[in-house]
């Protein structure tokens, strides 16, 4: 039966009520801990006005305080919308008033970053219950994070005053019903095609795909995984938090990556499994003092997010002594991570795939084959069927995909069709199974007529020498539809011209393919989203008004 969140989190506790969920080196939440908390916390948001179906967004890094909110959220049947942390205000008030949460979560103060203070200007009047330029908002919680913030805490409630708010409330939510069917969250994308948009899935779609990577993963009882990934994104909330649910494990959260504390991490509480992306990965073999760490207890490595090579995992199996090394694919709109490499994978497989359908038992398809939901390709321009193994736009059907964006029909009838989610993405799928990545299909432009692939002219040009980056967009042209332009970033110290890049390109390419222009650029003029991606659009359109 689908369960929603806080059913599923009640369940385990049933079994195992002593059993550690959340571990950081302060404080250790049993699963009765979480389930306690949840439920005066659920209670207190009842105080605060949340009902059925309203949302509560969340903008905090993986403190321990991430899991009872989060089960609150559930029981009070609320939709949970966590939000990047590491937006700035422009970005925290378009998702804040896109989504019209009812009650937001906050961080007192982290890094740089004042929430409140953005606040202030996203929506100046909300200390005193009501701003009219967020009018859904009426109220914010704050956890208080060291250094404590720079400006008075006033107008808000603290995780602790809320709980304590709860008790006066005790028993407000006890009949609220949820079913695991409704809508738990609303996750933002990435922003990386253009603005964010937010992902509606159930309770039961994290679930199930949290459950087909216990299974696929074979995962064994009370597993301990060690993170940093946020939990706003299908990675660190999926394979991290809700993958150990399962098992009746742990998670180990991280508010923020440094490579020495995931060593410290996972040699105190012997963590058996870490996620990281490629970048963290590379961390961690070059931390300084590595050796004094006992990483005895490691076993695997899921890594996701970006491609990595070969040579990274055969170091990390030969450094680290992690056996499994497992990578994945997905994305928010899929439910997350819907395929993945299996433990026993060759290295080869898992650096030039992204793995296999992840199996899901008795949960999945029902076509016999127990896989959690099926892929095809598409035709990018007209959406039409391929032939099995054709390269083209990857799709997915399946029990863990979107049920659509929030507020957004028409991006929604564009993505979404006949339970089919187009993911933007272009590969294939190999006769194994695995599927193989080649880029993302609103990069591909035609220039006379031939379809351009930019991922296969970037590679090209990063080979060559001074070049660290290329990343090739199509721009209009009234004789050609659209040409090329390549933005090159060279290494520090290199020279590198535009001509040098064209002639490289001429030798290796087809005429077609190689860009028009070449525009050198370096690393902190890329527009990038908070989590590192490169926003192609932007560039598409910082290069028309260079060229034309
Ligand atoms: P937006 O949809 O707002 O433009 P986004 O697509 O980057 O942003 P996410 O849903 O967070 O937002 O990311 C999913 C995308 O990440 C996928 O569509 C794919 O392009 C990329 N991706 C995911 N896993 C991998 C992987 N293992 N290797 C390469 N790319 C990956
Ligand atoms: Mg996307």
């Amino acid at each position: 039966r689908p369960m929603a969140l806080h059913e599923r989190v009640d369940a385990v506790r049933a079994e195992h009520p002593d059993r550690p969920l959340v571990i950081t080196d302060e404080i250790t939440l049993r699963y009765r801990d979480v389930v306690d908390w949840s439920v005066r916390l659920a209670d207190g948001l009842w105080a605060l006005g949340v009902r059925p179906g309203d949302r509560v967004a969340m903008v905090m890094a993986n403190h321990p305080e991430f899991v009872p909110l989060k089960v609150a959220i559930s029981r009070a049947g609320a939709v949970a919308v966590p939000l990047n942390f590491l937006y700035r205000s422009a970005e925290l008030g378009y998702v804040l008033r896109q989504s019209r949460c009812r009650v937001l979560v906050t961080m007192s103060g982290y890094r740089d970053l004042d929430h409140l203070a953005m606040l202030d200007e996203i929506a100046p009047g909300w200390r005193d219950g009501r701003s009219p330029s967020l009018p859904s908002l009426r109220a914010v919680v704050v956890l208080p994070t060291e250094p404590p913030a720079a400006r008075p805490l006033d107008g808000v409630t603290t995780v602790a005053g809320l709980a304590e708010l709860g008790d006066r409330y005790a028993g407000a939510t006890t009949a609220v019903r949820v079913s695991g069917d409704d809508v738990g969250d609303i996750l933002y994308t990435s922003g990386t095609t253009g603005t964010p948009k937010g992902v509606m899935v159930s309770h039961d779609a994290t679930q199930r795909d949290a459950y087909a990577s216990a299974l696929t993963r074979g995962f064994a009882d009370g597993r301990r995984i060690l993170f940093s990934l946020p939990c706003y994104h299908m990675f660190g909330l999926v394979e991290g938090f809700l993958a150990a649910l399962f098992v009746g494990g742990a998670i180990i959260p991280q508010p923020r990556f440094d490579p020495d504390a995931y060593l410290a991490g996972v040699e105190r509480h012997r963590a058996e499994d870490v996620l990281c992306v490629p970048t963290m990965t590379v961390a961690l073999l070059e931390c300084p003092g590595r050796e004094k760490y006992d990483l005895s207890s490691l076993q695997a490595i899921l890594s996701g997010a970006a491609p990595a090579p070969a040579w990274l995992w055969e170091r990390v199996r030969a450094e680290l002594g992690v056996t499994e090394i497992v990578t994945g694919y997905g994305m928010t709109e899929f439910g997350g991570a819907t395929t993945m490499s299996r433990p026993e994978d060759p290295l080869d497989v898992v650096a030039s795939t992204v793995g296999r359908i992840k199996l899901a038992g008795a949960a999945g398809l029902g076509d016999g084959t127990g896989r959690l939901v099926e892929y095809k390709t598409v035709d990018p321009m007209s959406g039409a069927d391929l032939p099995p193994g054709g390269e083209g736009e990857l799709a997915c059907r399946g029990p863990t995909v979107m049920r659509g964006y929030w507020d957004e029909p028409e991006e929604t009838a564009a993505v979404l069709r006949d339970g089919w989610v187009r993911s933007g993405d272009l590969g294939r799928v190999r006769p194994d199974g695995n599927v193989v990545l080649t880029g993302r299909s609103g990069d591909l432009y035609k220039t006379g007529g031939e379809l351009v692939m930019p991922k296969e002219v970037e590679e090209l040009l990063t080979r060559q020498p001074g070049i660290s980056q290329a990343h090739v967009v199509g721009v209009p042209d009234e004789r050609w539809g659209e040409v090329g332009v390549a933005w090159i970033v060279p290494e520090p110290g290199a020279e590198v011209t535009a001509e040098e890049a064209v002639a490289a390109c001429r030798r290796g390419l087809a005429r077609f393919k190689v860009p028009r222009h070449v525009l050198l650029t370096s690393a902190a003029e890329l527009p990038v989203t908070p989590t590192g991606k490169v926003r192609k659009f932007v560039l598409r359109e910082r290069a028309a008004r260079l060229v034309s």
